[in-house]
């Protein structure tokens, strides 16, 4: 299945961007705080971030990979996993899981997407061979 994971593929394109997670790691779209709450490029960079479900560190910038034999079981494993091991509620894992779905579904593997605030959008698009090379 398609799915969203942290990449460092077009870092720097925005002077604010950065990357903490670990290459190819899952991320999900976490909650933003109340200084970042209205500005994408606020001090905290959480409204521009995904959260790697692994590392717990934040990335700007996402890639859809193909990930062969994942299940929709597993992603929910996975989200919820993450979340309780950062303290937070994990009841809403299998509803995120849903939404990631919706969220990749229609875009091309090797996508890379930055996040504004609620808003996720395509970055650039990388053809597969330029992928190996990084
Ligand atoms: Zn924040």
């Amino acid at each position: 299945m398609k799915l969203l994971t942290a990449t460092n593929a077009t870092q720097g394109y925005r002077h604010n961007d950065f990357d903490w997670c670990v290459e190819g790691e899952l991320v999900h779209i976490g909650v933003i705080c109340a200084r970042d709450q209205a500005d994408p490029d606020g001090g905290c960079g959480c409204g521009r971030a995904f959260a790697g479900l692994n590392s717990h560190r934040a990335t700007t910038t996402a890639m859809i990979r193909e990930i062969p034999g994942f299940s929709d079981d597993d992603y929910v494993l996975a989200i919820r996993s993450s979340l309780e091991q950062q303290g937070y509620d994990s009841s809403y894992a299998e509803h995120e899981a849903a939404e990631l779905r919706i969220l990749v579904r229609d875009w091309p593997v090797g996508a890379i997407v930055e996040r504004r605030l609620d808003e996720i959008v395509v970055r650039e698009v990388m053809q597969p061979d330029q992928e190996a090379d990084t």
